[in-house]
């Protein structure tokens, strides 16, 4: 196992907190407290018996007692025979979504299942460095709830992917006392308190970096490098992250709502000034019945901009029947435990 940390420590950790409160929350840290590796994992065939060993040896090096929790997000390979085989060596939970649902439904349901003291979240594809965990559980014990995984640099992206999150989180912090923080990766540890906040909250509509930073705690991000994906390609094209976009804004934001308030206010008072200057223009030097493009120009204008305004009224209005219908975020269709775990658990009642 490497030791050498590639963490950039001097770089400006994001902590909002004090040394009082770490002191606090430190010393209610258990002495051996279990710790649930959550792995969503959507067609991972190649990567998953790796990680899960990479992991498996990681925490004995560490003495740490752990569970490995696979949430196979409804895959069309041999994802689960995979897990499957390694059932009698490994402590592995394996759920079982009974279809695709996507990554945030995925890590709800580890969340769900997790029953450790602390989980770490961690890609299955090994784009997270799995030698960075010891790091960021050395600060859950120094009292942080939760330690995240901020990009060192997003030079692998395209200009346009860069641009769009950029835009993206301008957007959604835009006047928000609470901000979500940029280029933050689901590769974080957190402390039960957290698991049990997140687990508390019934919304459908799961953006899970929103959720994260909305429950509050006591939480540290540290700069790390990404690698690049081991085996398979990643499931994120454009439309899904226009996609997840959509669900984080509207989850997130009334900016694009309220937007429309002040576009709605600023051409309305333009309009007035317009017709001020129209009636003395009129009564100066006449009506001579010119105007044709600025009335069509004017109509057209409008137009666009109700329509626009409606098309974002209709996507909350959407959201807000997804919540009303009240169903289940997700199903699993079965959940497979190793025999460690399962004489594990009885040995403790
Ligand atoms: N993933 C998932 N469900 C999906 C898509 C992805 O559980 O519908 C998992 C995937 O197996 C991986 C992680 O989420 O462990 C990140 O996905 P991916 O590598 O495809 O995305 P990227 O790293 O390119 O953002
Ligand atoms: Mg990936």
């Amino acid at each position: 196992m490497k030791t050498d940390f590639p963490i950039a420590m001097d770089a400006p950790p994001q902590d909002n907190t004090s040394e009082f409160i770490l002191r606090a929350r430190a010393a209610e840290r258990p002495a051996d407290p279990l710790v649930s590796c959550l792995l969503p994992a959507f067609n991972e065939e190649g990567n998953i018996l790796p990680m899960l060993e990479t992991l498996h040896t990681l925490m004995n090096d560490l003495g740490l007692r752990h569970e490995l929790i696979v949430v196979d997000d409804g895959r069309r390979d041999a994802t689960v025979e995979r897990v499957m085989s390694a059932m009698d060596d490994l402590p592995v939970s394996l759920v079982q979504l009974s279809r695709n649902f996507g990554k945030e439904i995925a890590l709800t349901a580890g969340i769900a299942e997790a029953k450790g003291d602390l989980a770490v979240l961690i890609d299955s594809d090994f784009q997270h460095p799995p030698e960075l965990i010891p790091a960021f559980i050395e600060q859950w014990r120094r009292g942080y709830d939760m330690v995240f995984a901020v990009r060192s640099d997003r030079n692998d992206e395209s200009l346009l992917k860069r641009t769009f999150t950029h835009v993206f989180y301008g957007l959604l912090n835009f006047g928000e006392r609470n901000k979500i923080p940029e280029n933050t990766q689901d590769f974080r540890v957190l402390d039960r308190s957290l698991l049990d906040a997140l687990n508390s909250m019934p919304e459908r509509n799961r953006f899970m970096k929103g959720l994260y930073n909305w429950v509050g705690f006591t939480r540290l991000g540290i700069k790390v490098r990404t690698d690049p994906r081991r085996h398979g390609k990643s499931s994120f094209n454009f439309m899904s992250l226009l996609r997840l976009a959509a669900t984080g804004l509207t989850a997130f934001s009334n900016v694009p709502l309220r937007l429309w308030t002040v576009i709605g206010a600023v051409i309305s008072f333009a309009s007035i000034a317009y017709a001020i200057y129209i009636v003395i223009e009129t009564l100066l030097f006449g009506n001579n019945a010119s105007g044709w493009p600025t009335l069509v120009v004017a109509v057209t204008f409008l137009g666009g901009v109700q329509l626009l305004s409606i098309g974002i009224l209709g996507e909350y209005i959407g959201r807000i029947f997804t919540e009303v219908k009240q169903r289940p975020a997700y199903f699993v269709s079965r959940v497979v435990r190793s025999r460690q775990l399962t004489t594990k658990s009885q040995d403790q009642q």
